[in-house]
């Protein structure tokens, strides 16, 4: 379970989150909508340790992550960081591949040489998953050689490569084309039919609400809403009603 606790965060004058609380339990598919700004990605970014926190405390399955002492932020050691982030896989809206290697060892690089796990073991985890996501046969091509959505499905492999225990997705369809979109849309659909514990920055309100267990709404770095689906679509808070408009 990871837990975040009042979390404080400012770029210069700028308040990105005013003393946000969420946790994400084990097995839910967490949605985060919110209009552009409103610090859906710092908010991902701070839950993974790829940006520090001002204020607040995180922790993961009780492991401390960063904690708060006399308003000053402490971190865990390097070691420990390192291994509650081994827990987390990571995919962006423009797929972030190393283009200069094969779709192949995007997939099996880290897992091997970071992680160091065994190499027969891994080839056989990243050959499974690409038949699964159907771009086996992409395994020697390279990044530009292919297309956007299969671009994604390689990062989703390399995430999922790792075995994480959490995907966090930051607007993994905005780079692409409607069809595109979708190809995605089902392929994280079929890791939420997997019970794999999901959070996913997005603006496809349709999907969220059709994969989330738990959405959550933000607006200028608070959660204006954190419910089920009906409780999120059906509320009656002024805001959430025109965010959602159409979509209700
Ligand atoms: P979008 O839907 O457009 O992706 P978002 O909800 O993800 O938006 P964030 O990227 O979290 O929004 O940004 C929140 C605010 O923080 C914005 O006003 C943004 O300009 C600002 N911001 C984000 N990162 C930085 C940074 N590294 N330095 C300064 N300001 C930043
Ligand atoms: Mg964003």
């Amino acid at each position: 379970v990871l837990e975040m606790n009042n979390i404080q965060k400012h770029f210069g004058d700028l308040e990105v989150l005013k003393d946000i609380s969420l946790s994400v339990n084990k097995g839910e598919v967490l949605s985060i909508i919110g209009p552009s700004g409103s610090g859906k990605s710092t908010l991902l970014r701070c839950a993974v340790n790829l940006e520090k926190i001002d204020g607040g405390k995180i922790t993961y399955n009780n492991d401390v992550m960063a904690d708060t002492h006399n308003g000053k932020v402490m971190y865990a050691k390097k070691n420990e960081l390192k291994k509650i982030r081994d827990s987390f896989g990571l995919v962006f809206q423009n797929f972030n591949l190393f283009p200069h290697y094969s779709v192949w060892k995007n997939v099996i690089d880290a897992p091997i040489h970071v992680q160091k796990r065994d190499r027969a073991e891994v080839e056989k985890t990243a050959m499974e998953l690409l038949e699964k996501m159907g771009i086996a046969d992409k395994k020697d091509s390279y990044p530009c050689q292919l297309s956007g959505g299969q671009q994604q499905r390689v990062s989703i492999v390399r995430a999922l490569a790792m075995k994480p225990d959490i995907l966090f997705f930051d607007e993994p369809t905005s780079a692409l084309d409607p069809e595109l979109t979708q190809e995605i849309l089902k392929v994280i659909k079929e890791l939420a039919d997997e019970h794999m514990t999901m959070v996913i920055v997005t603006h496809e309100m349709s999907f969220a609400k059709e994969v989330s267990n738990r959405i959550i709404f933000m607006e200028h770095g608070v959660i204006v809403e954190d419910g089920t689906p009906q409780e999120v679509f059906a509320s009656e808070n002024q805001r959430t009603k025109e965010f959602l408009g159409k979509y209700r």
